[in-house]
């Protein structure tokens, strides 16, 4: 495997190649690379290689839930050049924009928003009414690719590496999960770097540094996404119970973090290290 492939001109080389023959994509290698390399580092670790290995933008997708606001604080605190940004559905909580304000203010940072394009949401309520995503499950994936898939597509446009807030536990769905995947119709490297992280460790870790966090969590929304579409959890429900709730599936995910299949497709990994 060239080194070339792994670290970009001008940088020097924590990535080390091996002298196996290559396999996979040049996405797919970079991904692998990053695994071996920082898999098992500590969340700033694994950032800041992340950061040193590449190839263009970092971009980070906040929704300002007890993950992302913990990110927030790893890459500010060490200073990384990740652009922040967040998708604006139109329904999401009041308390999600109160925070969005306090979240600039604590960390001294503007986050982009991205909306949904106004001629596609105008359809969608004309066609099936302002809250038509109750009335199917087509409707409801259909809303979720207006307001949060396509934009999601804008605001990955040209980027490298995709930084998301996903921990394996959260579902079985995204129990798969690895610190750095391939995600080849986008382009890009996707890092998941508190996938190996609790619920209640990133908690605590919040709380330990004055990290602001939603006051919905206190009162059982563990998983935040639009209002409409989200309840509390009841105790000892999975923590995305709370999301779309009247649908029945396993996998309930938006499509941001599904395939351009629609499936879940990971795989559990090989191994993990310790982690952070
Ligand atoms: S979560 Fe609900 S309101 Fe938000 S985009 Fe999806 S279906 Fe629409």
């Amino acid at each position: 495997m060239s080194a070339d492939l792994l670290n970009p001109p001008g940088l020097s080389g924590q990535i080390t190649a091996s002298d196996a023959p290559a396999a996979g994509t040049p996405l797919e290698r970079r991904a692998q690379a990053l695994n071996e390399a920082f898999g098992a580092a500590d969340v700033a670790a694994r950032l800041a290689g992340a950061a040193a290995a590449a190839h263009g933008r970092l971009v980070f997708t906040t929704s300002f839930g007890l993950e992302d606001q913990v990110l927030t604080h790893f890459i500010i605190d060490a200073g990384l050049p990740v652009e922040i940004v967040t998708l604006d559905t139109d329904r999401l909580f009041p308390e999600v924009h109160a925070l969005w304000k306090e979240t600039e203010a604590h960390f001294g940072v503007r986050i982009l928003p991205f909306y949904p394009r106004h001629d596609a949401v105008e359809g969608f309520v004309g066609r099936h009414g302002l809250d038509g995503f109750y009335t199917s499950r087509e409707a409801r994936k259909a809303c979720c690719d207006i307001r949060k898939v396509e934009p999601l597509g804008r605001a990955l446009a040209g980027a490298d590496i995709w930084i998301t807030g996903l921990r394996a536990d959260q579902s079985a769905a995204r129990g798969g999960v690895r610190f750095a995947e391939a995600e080849a119709a986008r382009g890009l490297i996707k890092l998941s770097p508190l996938l190996d992280w609790s619920r209640d460790r990133t908690l605590a870790f919040a709380k330990a540094n004055g990290v602001p966090l939603n006051p919905l969590h206190e009162k059982g929304f563990v998983s935040i996404g639009c209002q409409p579409c989200t309840r509390a959890i009841r105790p000892g429900e999975p923590e995305r119970a709370g999301r779309w709730w009247w649908e029945e599936d396993a996998a309930k995910e938006c499509g941001l973090h599904v395939g351009p299949d629609g499936k879940l497709t990971r795989a559990k990994p090989a191994s993990l290290g310790a982690g952070a």
